[in-house]
């Protein structure tokens, strides 16, 4: 991919930040389950939080293209701190920058955006995950305002956030047409987070948490969009952030294949360097060939992003192809360093663990399958 300056000037900025401060921390934060705060406000400061968005929005006035390049830099270190910052610029500020009104995105895409809050994105439900329709958090309209109530599982950034973007039912009996999205902050009345911090296989380093909705008052000026729309808003949210956790199962995959890459250089067995096997081969060709493969889908759907085309089908393809393949590159990672891999004194089987949710987050791998399988149907 050819870069313009202003995009090289973005991945070189996170490509610095990311070996100076992530790197050394990444570890570190996955032994103590710990957000990255300082990490992540400086992330914020250096225009890396806000990527797609315009400057009059908080944001550096980029495109997707940048982005993706950006989240899968920081992910070839460090998983917990790009799926923070995908929560964060992927499915918190994109709602209110493709649905907000211009209130809304003044008031918060532009705190969002350039990191002075985090955000959240909160769907997931104890009984809705990949049935979006069947959520049961309900916002009643009163006069001025929606009544909220419900609960919410599973949400990244849940216990750090400021700002969340929240699906609610606004009509029980209309399913799918029946779901609003609104902007929640912090500190609203009978809002809070359960205080439940999720223990995970992976992506240690990345908040994961529930939110409690008690006759939250929501003023109508914080609904996005129109009342009973919503599920295009999520659609097109959902899409545009596998973007992101496409980025993120590839530069996992990628930190896996440098260490690799050294490795069977120095490492002898039978007299023999380990690069000299052709088992050891096979597994570094598929590595390199899935990788090319993962980044071209990656590049493609990013582009198409930003010339604003319809991305259904290619980012369900990019996100399920790098994330099967990331699976794939860490498990033979581990296999290629034998015992070392195995060892926490490596960060292999860190990747190992966080490359899984890949597989799960923005819509797990059987639904991308459903909805590529559907658009084709649909084109022919
Ligand atoms: C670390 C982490 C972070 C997350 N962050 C967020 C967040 O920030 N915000 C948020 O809202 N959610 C978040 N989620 C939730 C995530 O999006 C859901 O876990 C995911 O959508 C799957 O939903 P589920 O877990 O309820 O699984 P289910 O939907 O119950 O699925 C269970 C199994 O059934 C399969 N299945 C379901 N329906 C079908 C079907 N029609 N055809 C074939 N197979 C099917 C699934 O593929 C899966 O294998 C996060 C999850 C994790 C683990």
């Amino acid at each position: 991919m050819q870069y313009t300056e202003l995009q090289k000037m973005a991945i070189d900025t996170a490509g610095e930040f990311t070996r100076k401060k992530i790197a050394p921390a990444a570890g570190l934060i996955d032994e103590r389950e710990e957000f990255p705060l300082a990490n992540f406000k400086e992330m914020g400061r250096l225009g890396l939080l806000g990527i797609p968005y315009p400057e009059k929005y908080g944001g550096v006035g980029l495109d997707y293209v940048t982005y993706s390049a950006v989240v899968r830099e920081i992910a070839k270190v460090c998983a917990s701190t790009a799926m923070t910052m995908v929560a964060h610029t992927g499915l918190t500020a994109n709602p209110i920058f493709n649905s907000g009104t211009e209130e809304q995105k003044l008031k918060y895409l532009k705190p969002v955006a350039s990191g002075e809050k985090i955000g959240a994105f909160g769907l997931t439900e104890p009984s809705a995950g990949s049935d979006i329709s069947s959520i049961q958090t309900t916002a009643k309209r009163r006069e001025d305002h929606y009544v909220l109530n419900g609960a919410k599982i599973f949400i990244t950034n849940a216990n750090v956030a400021d700002i969340f973007i929240i699906a609610a039912k606004t009509s029980q009996e209309k399913g799918m047409m029946g779901i609003s999205i609104f902007i929640l902050e912090k500190g609203m009345n009978g809002f809070k987070s359960s205080g439940k911090k999720e223990r995970k296989l992976g992506m240690r380093g990345s908040d994961t948490g529930e939110l409690i909705f008690q006759d939250v008052i929501v003023p109508k000026e914080n609904l996005i969009g129109k009342e009973n729309l919503g599920f295009k808003i999520l659609h097109q949210t959902l899409v545009s952030a596998r973007i992101g956790m496409a980025a993120i199962a590839l530069g996992i995959s990628e930190g896996a294949q440098r260490y690799c890459l050294e490795y069977v250089k120095q490492r002898k067995q039978f007299g023999e360097y380990l690069h000299h096997f052709q088992s050891i081969k096979n597994m570094l060709a598929d590595m390199e060939m899935n990788i090319n493969a993962a980044d071209l889908l990656l590049q493609k759907v990013a582009v198409m992003k930003d010339e604003g085309r319809n991305i259904t089908k290619e980012a369900s393809e990019a996100k399920l192809f790098a994330s099967e393949t990331v699976m794939k590159i860490t498990r033979d990672a581990i296999q290629i360093f034998g015992g070392y891999g195995y060892s926490q004194e490596l960060p292999l089987e860190r990747f190992f663990r966080d490359a899984k949710v890949t597989e799960i987050g923005d819509g797990t791998s059987e639904i991308q399958r459903l909805i590529i399988a559907n658009e084709v149907i649909k084109k022919t």
